[in-house]
């Protein structure tokens, strides 16, 4: 549908939404996202629960769902992704894998590349697995919420993801807490049993802690490590 579209296209489409869908509900948002892009675009999930998915399949019920499969998640989140798979049948699940095995990046840079230099570990195992995938569509959605953090308060509905090159459509950005988990309580909507837990936002396995009550949720991730975003949505 849009492979005649240039960059500059879905440049100027990207801003020209910004202003149109400033005020756009998550519906209104993905209607306009799949009436423009149809199969060219992807909805990014890390696994934490199924909202974004349950919202997509709504306007698309095979839409391409993106998982970044790093090598280091929880049991449970491959367990919430393979739930997800069942649950909604006609989505396609794509694992990115990085190019190198956990086993393969700890020969060339030694174990627990998390530890010691977290930012290459997510460069390798998350950032270019994601350009990669992305290069292959026109549009991709996402789950972030203003609310996730001080650094995405200000995160519009649609954008244009310069560092991707592509159209970036987050349809819950204004949704508060109680607007998320009401829609959870709702829905009957599958969550990652960890948030149960007390992960309240939840990454791999060696960076991610349990929030204590009350904390900033995404106080566990990375915690004593001087880092606060994947760099995913930087
Ligand atoms: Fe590596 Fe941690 Fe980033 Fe996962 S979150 S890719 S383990 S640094």
């Amino acid at each position: 549908m849009t492979a005649a579209r240039t960059t500059e296209d879905l440049k100027a489409l990207a801003e020209q939404a910004s202003e149109q869908l400033a005020d756009a509900t998550a519906e209104q948002a993905l209607r306009w996202a799949v009436d423009q892009f149809g199969d060219d675009l992807i909805v990014a999930s890390n696994m934490q629960d199924a909202v974004l998915i349950d919202l997509a399949t709504k306007v698309k019920s095979d839409v391409d769902v993106l998982f970044l499969e790093t090598g280091y998640h929880f049991a449970e989140t491959l367990g919430t992704r393979d739930a997800v798979a069942t649950v909604y049948p006609d989505i396609r699940i794509i694992n990115a894998s990085a190019e190198q095995t956990v086993a393969e990046q700890d020969a060339e840079y030694g174990p627990k590349l998390h530890d010691r230099d977290p930012n290459q570990c997510c460069f390798l195992r998350k950032v270019v697995p994601l350009r990669k995938t992305l290069a292959n569509y026109s549009c991709w959605v996402t789950g972030v919420r203003r609310v996730d953090a001080p650094t995405r308060a200000n995160t519009p509905i649609v954008t244009w993801d310069d560092r991707n090159g592509l159209v970036k459509v987050n349809p819950i950005a204004a949704w508060t807490d109680d607007e998320f988990n009401g829609y959870i309580d709702e829905h009957g909507i599958l969550q990652n049993p960890l948030v149960g837990e007390g992960y309240l936002s939840i990454g791999c396995a060696p960076c991610t802690a349990k929030v204590a009550p009350g904390a900033d949720p995404r106080s566990g991730r990375w915690a004593g490590k001087s880092k606060t975003e994947c760099g995913l949505h930087a």
